[in-house]
């Protein structure tokens, strides 16, 4: 799989982009609906793609050997999917041909999610269902 085959495979729904809190003791994960600072909320594109690694110090980097350690990707991720032997769905846009069927489907983060930019404590922002992230 070249570059461009692999960016290809991430179906735009914006998850990873959310913040995240993280338990101490169990190691669980929680999902907020606190978007990164970086990320366009209309379209759910990051504005600055090209150096969000320089620019955000957490910003997901993945690639076929990380994606293990990153436990906490959520279910319907193309990447945690293909790793963990499943097909992509019929939502992502390599299979429906259009790249707005990932928020068509209400799978992406669109119009449920807050700018960091405007948020306040993240523990008020908690996912209400993480098990549906
Ligand atoms: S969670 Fe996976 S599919 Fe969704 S935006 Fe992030 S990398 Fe792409
Ligand atoms: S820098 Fe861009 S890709 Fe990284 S978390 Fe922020 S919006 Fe998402």
């Amino acid at each position: 799989m070249n570059k461009d085959e692999w960016e290809a495979l991430c179906d735009g729904c914006g998850k990873c982009c959310l913040h995240k809190l993280e338990d101490k003791d169990t190691g669980e994960v929680k999902y907020t609906s606190v978007a990164c600072r970086l990320l366009d909320l209309k379209t759910i594109t990051c504005t600055n793609y090209k150096n969000r690694a320089r620019l955000v110090a957490d910003c997901l980097q993945l690639s076929p050997d990380n994606i293990p350690t990153f436990h906490w990707l959520p279910g319907t991720c193309a990447y945690r999917r293909l790793a963990e032997g499943k097909k992509l769905e019929p939502w992502h846009p390599l299979i429906s041909g259009n790249r707005n069927s990932v928020h068509e489907a209400g799978i992406s983060i669109k119009g449920k999610c807050v700018s960091e930019r405007e948020a306040g404590d993240l523990h008020d922002y908690l996912w209400p269902d993480n098990q549906d992230i």
